[in-house]
């Protein structure tokens, strides 16, 4: 394709990166029924070179969906009946710092830290048992790079060629990567501007690529009344080999891989390779889905910590309190500073002295956010620092909702007028911004609620602008992962005008079928169209003509 002046000036490769994520299924020899589900280690993901970085249970998933709706008799009892487990291995690459890896590399890469002594401390499976069952290596984020937001161009500036030489950009890189973002895009543009379209509702369309987006596009120019849609795919369907008793799914950077687990659920279960959870900041879409029948046959469920189950969510504790740092401080003054980390930490976990390896995530982000508030601070009197640190969280909590209203106001997924959002989110990496605007206390939350997703580092050498940060950290998302008194405190403290935004404790949730279901279902209903949408695959396009239209100078 012929790309114009405005658009060379915005898709160049020195104006937008990606990262690398690799994600791998084994099955293995299942661990003690009292370990956790999900592990994050933040050491590795900052180290940014393509390190495994977490992993997640996806039987113990499917068996605390099950005991939480009481289908079952109980954790234990199920779990007995388990041989193996189906277990999901996170990698990350940022291949601007590391340069870039293959499949094979980080395969290599894999074996070799899961074989490693270290990770025994954390990893409770024995590698050597385990079969690799199948990989997805995938680029992830395209996004603008610090030094090109510094000078421009921006989403902004994306906005302003939308519908120009009959071309709509819809993709993760103009705004997030995340199915919500591409969601409210969607929305944002073609329903609030309908000019960038074309008047001529039998026109010929070509949607390239068969991902979430093209896919969420088709379908809204289907309600729009468009007869003829083409999505141009260039993978093969169903393409990635997976082995004969798992199903793959094809549809971009979603990869749901239904397994047989009998002895778990007498349907298949499934493993999100790609595309995973949602929060509650997915309700109108998942609305709007239920309403159009997208999610036939499957419910949305609760991915939280139900009661007296182990604990679900872990994060590997290596390298993040340092030996003279407050936390360290904290653990040396004894009692009472004992006590309240016995109280933070999963209590029968703490041994002596010695924090362990892992420890239960909610305490993780108050620990982490305490750590990093008082790093080089006055230590004296830590204790009594740390009992008021609960009503600090708040503060920032609350200062942090108002700085992003300020930004972002309520519009999604960005606020309209560029001219509202402050210039340090495009100077400024997340870490600089944290520490700018005091809002150190709440990395730990952050590294959980934005890193572990896959969205750059929150480490001092992050490749990430702030932008980014804002744009995924919604209120509703910063307090996903609170404890229960904090959010008591935000409630009191919030303005009354925003109270609304913190109604609620929010939960991850994930679809009991996965999301693969969802856009097969999506597929099937473009084949029943009275204009049926035709998804060609294995498409290899040689060249785009567009034909000149010239579209709205500014859509906004
Ligand atoms: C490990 C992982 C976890 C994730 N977790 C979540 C989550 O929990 N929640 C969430 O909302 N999102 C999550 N996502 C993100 C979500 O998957 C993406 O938002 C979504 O896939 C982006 O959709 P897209 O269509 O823009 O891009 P893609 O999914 O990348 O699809 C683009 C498609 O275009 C095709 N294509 C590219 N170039 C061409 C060409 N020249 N010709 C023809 N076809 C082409 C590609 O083959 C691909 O199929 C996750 C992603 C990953 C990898």
């Amino acid at each position: 394709m012929k790309k114009t002046g405005p658009e060379r000036k915005i898709f160049s490769k020195q104006n937008m990166t990606s990262f690398t994520m690799q994600t791998t299924l084994i099955k293995v020899p299942k661990a003690d029924p009292g370990e956790v589900t999900v592990r994050f280690f933040p050491k590795m993901l900052n180290k940014t070179d393509g390190s495994v970085y977490g992993y997640r249970s996806e039987t113990r998933k499917e068996l605390i969906y099950k005991v939480s709706q009481s289908r079952v008799p109980s954790f234990d009892q199920l779990f007995r009946d388990v041989e193996f487990e189906f277990i999901t291995i996170y990698q990350f690459l940022d291949p601007t710092k590391n340069g870039a890896k293959s499949k094979d590399e980080l395969s290599d890469m894999l074996d070799k830290q899961m074989n490693g002594s270290a990770t025994k401390k954390w990893f409770p499976y024995n590698w050597s048992d385990a079969e690799i069952l199948t990989s997805f290596h995938t680029k992830y984020f395209d996004h603008f790079q610090l030094k090109a937001l510094k000078t421009n161009p921006n989403n902004w500036d994306i906005l302003d060629i939308q519908g120009k030489n009959n071309t709509i950009y819809v993709h993760a890189s103009t705004a997030f990567e995340s199915v919500l973002h591409i969601y409210w895009y969607i929305e944002q543009l073609v329903v609030s501007h309908q000019s960038i379209l074309p008047r001529d509702k039998d026109c010929k369309v070509a949607i390239i690529g068969g991902g979430p987006s093209g896919l969420l596009m088709a379908r809204k120019l289907v309600q729009m009344g468009y007869t003829d849609i083409t999505i141009l795919e260039s993978k093969e369907n169903n393409s990635g080999g997976a082995p004969p008793e798992l199903t793959e799914r094809y549809a971009g950077k979603t990869r749901t891989f239904l397994f047989d687990q009998t002895s778990v659920s007498k349907d298949k279960i499934p493993a999100e390779l790609g595309t995973c959870y949602l929060s509650p900041a997915y309700d109108n879409m998942i609305d709007d889905f239920k309403r159009t029948g997208l999610l036939k046959g499957q419910d949305r469920v609760r991915f939280d910590q139900v009661d007296g189950l182990p604990v679900l969510r872990e994060i590997v504790i290596d390298d993040q309190f340092s030996s003279d740092g407050p936390i360290m401080n904290l653990i040396q003054k004894g009692t009472p500073g004992q006590e309240l980390l016995d109280k933070a930490i999963a209590p029968q976990k703490l041994k002596g002295r010695q924090i362990p390896h892992a420890i239960d995530a909610t305490a993780y982000y108050k620990l982490k956010g305490f750590e990093a508030y008082y790093e080089g601070k006055d230590l004296d009197s830590v204790v009594d620092k740390f009992k008021k640190f609960d009503l600090v969280l708040a503060k920032t909590i609350v200062k942090y909702v108002l700085f992003h209203v300020k930004n972002f106001g309520t519009n999604r997924p960005f606020a309209p007028d560029r001219k509202r959002v402050n210039p340090d989110l495009f100077r400024l990496n997340i870490p600089q911004f944290l520490e700018k605007y005091n809002f150190k206390a709440l990395l730990g939350t952050l590294q959980y609620g934005y890193s572990v997703q896959g969205y750059g580092s929150t480490a001092p050498d992050s490749t990430m602008p702030a932008f980014y940060l804002l744009m995924w950290v919604t209120p509703g998302i910063l307090i996903v992962h609170l404890e229960d008194q904090i959010l008591e405190k935000v409630k009191e403290l919030i303005p009354k005008h925003l109270a609304p935004i913190i109604h609620e404790k929010p939960v991850v949730t994930a679809f009991t079928k996965g999301w693969g279901t969802v856009w097969d279902t999506l597929k099937e209903q473009f084949e029943d169209e009275e204009h049926p949408v035709h998804i060609d695959y294995g498409v290899d396009i040689k060249r785009i003509t567009r034909l000149h239209r010239v579209g709205p100078k500014k859509i906004i």
